[in-house]
């Protein structure tokens, strides 16, 4: 039996979203339990601040700040990783955004932004990461979102963009399955995370919309970071040896209801 807290010792992983959110509390929990981590988002300071914890808990951080929807920072990203650690055994896609429109109102380059990052970036990612992960039989957790399962007013571009990625994880999980590579998806519900404020959303409406979700989540509550980044953890792990191209909810239930 493996032991919870050694799971990844030793390993090197890339998350990207890892100044916020559940890309943050993903690379804490692989730190905690003794890997590598390459942490990359935008913003400098909240990455140190989350490298200090990870090498406080035991793990390696390497925190490689920039924009993922740049290639060149792609490529180096992938690369600095590969220099450092030796290697590449996990690579978790949090980085994305939302944003709220229809199609009537979604304008072509608010469309283009939202593929650039939650779509587009990812694959590449992948693309680059799938040579180092074929070494090692590694895997991939991309994040992805119940609204890539269900249909939802109001979120087009984005209901469209997780739609897609889901895509994208099971026909590369087909593709990769037979070389030991594995590729799955985590489908948060609404999370409580920095997301839907940096989406627009006001601290009234943020607060409005976080009431809501109690009633649209059969578990009664939003999600916490730390729920989802166990599940990735779990897909990840060697525990999901014999799962590839899942997409699994981790939304209190939310994907199972329809309007009634
Ligand atoms: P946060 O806003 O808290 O985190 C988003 C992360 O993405 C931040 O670390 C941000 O860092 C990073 N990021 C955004 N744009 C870029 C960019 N261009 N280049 C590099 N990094 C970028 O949100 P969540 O943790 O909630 O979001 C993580 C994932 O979870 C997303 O894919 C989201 O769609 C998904 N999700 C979230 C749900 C929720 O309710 N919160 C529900 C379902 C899915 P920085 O600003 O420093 O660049």
């Amino acid at each position: 039996m493996t032991d919870e807290k050694t799971r990844f010792q030793g390993k090197v992983a890339i998350v990207t979203g890892a100044s916020s959110g559940i890309g943050r509390a993903t690379a804490a929990a692989l730190g905690a339990e003794g890997a590598f981590v390459a942490i990359t988002a935008r913003r400098p300071d909240r990455l140190e601040e989350v490298a200090a914890g990870i090498e406080a808990s035991g793990g390696r951080a390497l925190a490689l700040a920039g924009d993922v929807t740049d290639p060149d920072f792609r490529s180096r990203l992938v690369e600095e990783t590969v220099a450092r650690f030796g290697g590449l055994d996990h690579l978790v896609n949090s980085a994305g955004v939302i944003a709220f429109g229809t199609v009537e109102n979604t304008t072509l380059s608010g469309w283009r932004r939202m593929f650039e990052l939650n779509v587009e970036a990812i694959f590449d990612l992948m693309r680059l990461s799938v040579p180092h992960l074929l070494e090692r039989g590694g895997s991939i957790v991309n994040v992805s979102s119940v609204n890539g399962m269900r249909s939802f007013p109001g979120v087009l571009a984005y209901n469209s963009s997780k739609s897609a990625l889901d895509q994208l994880t099971r026909c590369s999980a087909l593709e990769l399955a037979a070389k030991g590579v594995r590729v799955n998806s985590v489908n948060p519900g609404v999370t409580r995370t920095e997301l839907h404020r940096a989406g627009g959303l006001d601290a009234d409406r943020y607060a409005a919309f976080l009431e809501h979700s109690r009633t649209t989540h059969p578990i009664g509550r939003v999600g916490t970071p730390e729920e989802v980044a166990g599940v990735a953890l779990f897909l990840l792990s060697d525990a999901a040896a014999f799962l590839t191209g899942v997409t699994i909810p981790v939304d209190g239930g939310r994907h199972l209801t329809c309007a009634r």
